[in-house]
């Protein structure tokens, strides 16, 4: 079987990342890697960093310090 996981968002791309919403799978292009979470929850408000946005200069980088 060669049937690998496929992106939640898109469906057709291959998914070899998940979010950390959701927890649906999606692809490098329809996962922010800043937030994490797949354009689905970025797009619905899950995070309120919108780049660009005068008002929150900084981003919610709080619990994303992985390093
Ligand atoms: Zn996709
Ligand atoms: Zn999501």
């Amino acid at each position: 079987m060669s049937v690998s996981e496929i992106c939640q968002v898109c469906e057709v791309a291959q998914a070899d990342r998940t979010c950390g919403q959701c927890g649906r799978l999606a692809c490098e292009r329809h996962l922010d890697e800043e937030t994490g979470m797949c354009v689905e929850c970025v797009s619905a408000g899950g995070g309120s960093g919108v780049p660009g946005d005068p008002t929150n200069p900084g981003g919610p980088a709080d619990d994303d310090v992985l390093r």
